[in-house]
């Protein structure tokens, strides 16, 4: 976490999966960016968006490196296409069902679970 992701794990605090979004351009931006990709503005709120999407690209971790994740093995790590834009996208887990049932194009919505100490949004299928 840093200055720029806080109001996004606030959000998840929250139960609400918050997007940064431009208050120039109105164009949502993820991961968040210190300037506007598309007009160059840095003013900025992070909104609310309705945590419904669609698996864009996944990939199965069999092996994780990283002591958290380790006895979670196997697990889904996917980029998630969000609604609200074109080319938006979240980054999460997919649960809730086996790895080889996750497919692209499978409908999703967010939910929170405790990771790291802290809720964290990912994804399962509706
Ligand atoms: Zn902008």
């Amino acid at each position: 976490m840093n200055d720029l992701t806080k109001p996004y794990w606030d959000g998840a605090a929250r139960g609400e999966l918050t997007i940064q979004r431009c208050r120039a351009c109105a164009h949502w931006i993820h991961f968040p960016e210190p300037i506007c990709p598309a007009c160059g503005a840095t003013d900025f709120a992070f909104e609310p968006v309705s945590g419904q999407g669609w698996v864009e690209t996944f990939t199965v971790i069999h092996r994780s490196f990283v002591a958290t994740f380790a006895d979670r093995a196997p697990y889904v790590m996917a980029w998630i296409a969000l609604p609200e834009q074109e080319g938006l996208r979240a980054f999460g887990n997919v649960t809730g069902c086996p790895p080889d049932a996750v497919a692209i194009g499978m409908a999703v919505e967010v939910f929170f679970e405790e990771q790291d100490g802290r809720p964290t949004p990912n994804f399962r299928k509706k």
